[in-house]
């Protein structure tokens, strides 16, 4: 069964910023929970940063602190700890958490904390596909879904051909 690496706060955690979580409900999510697909990664928590903390946003190729500290090397560090998770686990697709400095898929806040939101990715979302992982948003489950389908599809010839 493959494996789907996941950010902690949509499984449930709440290891958000200010310690709270976002529970992903949506059908999809919730049968990949059940069938024990789920490997669940905070990759801020993972580099370091303890819950709560300060927000942080991405500002050129650093992370920045709404009080001006620069937490680049933590959210690094968390990337790679997120990585080295779904390789060992042999994840074949990622959900991850839009918006964030460390998970945002296709948008991230832009860096001057207004809450306005740009196009771009979270430091563990580019680390993750630059490793050549397919990587998703809680926006495109049935994407992902059809992505899934289509990975085990090919496994399962593969297999067969053997
Ligand atoms: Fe959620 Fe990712 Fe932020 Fe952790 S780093 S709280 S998993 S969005």
């Amino acid at each position: 069964m493959k494996k789907i690496l996941v950010s902690g706060c949509l499984f449930g955690w709440s290891c958000r910023y200010n310690g709270s979580s976002c529970e992903c409900l949506h059908p999809i999510f919730v049968r990949w929970r059940n069938e024990g697909r789920l490997i669940p990664v905070c990759p801020e928590v993972s580099g370091g940063l303890s819950t709560p903390r300060e927000p942080c946003e991405i500002i050129g190729n650093a992370v920045i602190s709404r009080s001006g500290a620069d937490c680049t090397a933590k959210y690094l560090a968390g990337a790679e700890e997120a990585l080295g998770l779904a390789r060992e686990q042999g994840a074949a697709l990622c959900i991850l958490k839009e918006n964030s400095p460390s998970c945002g898929v296709r948008s991230i806040y832009d860096g001057t904390f207004c809450g306005r939101k740009i196009p771009g990715q979270g430091m563990a979302a580019r680390l993750l596909r630059q490793a050549g992982l397919k990587v998703f948003s809680e926006n495109e489950l049935e994407a992902a879904h059809k992505f899934l389908a289509e990975n085990e599809r090919s496994t399962s010839r593969l297999t067969k051909r053997r």
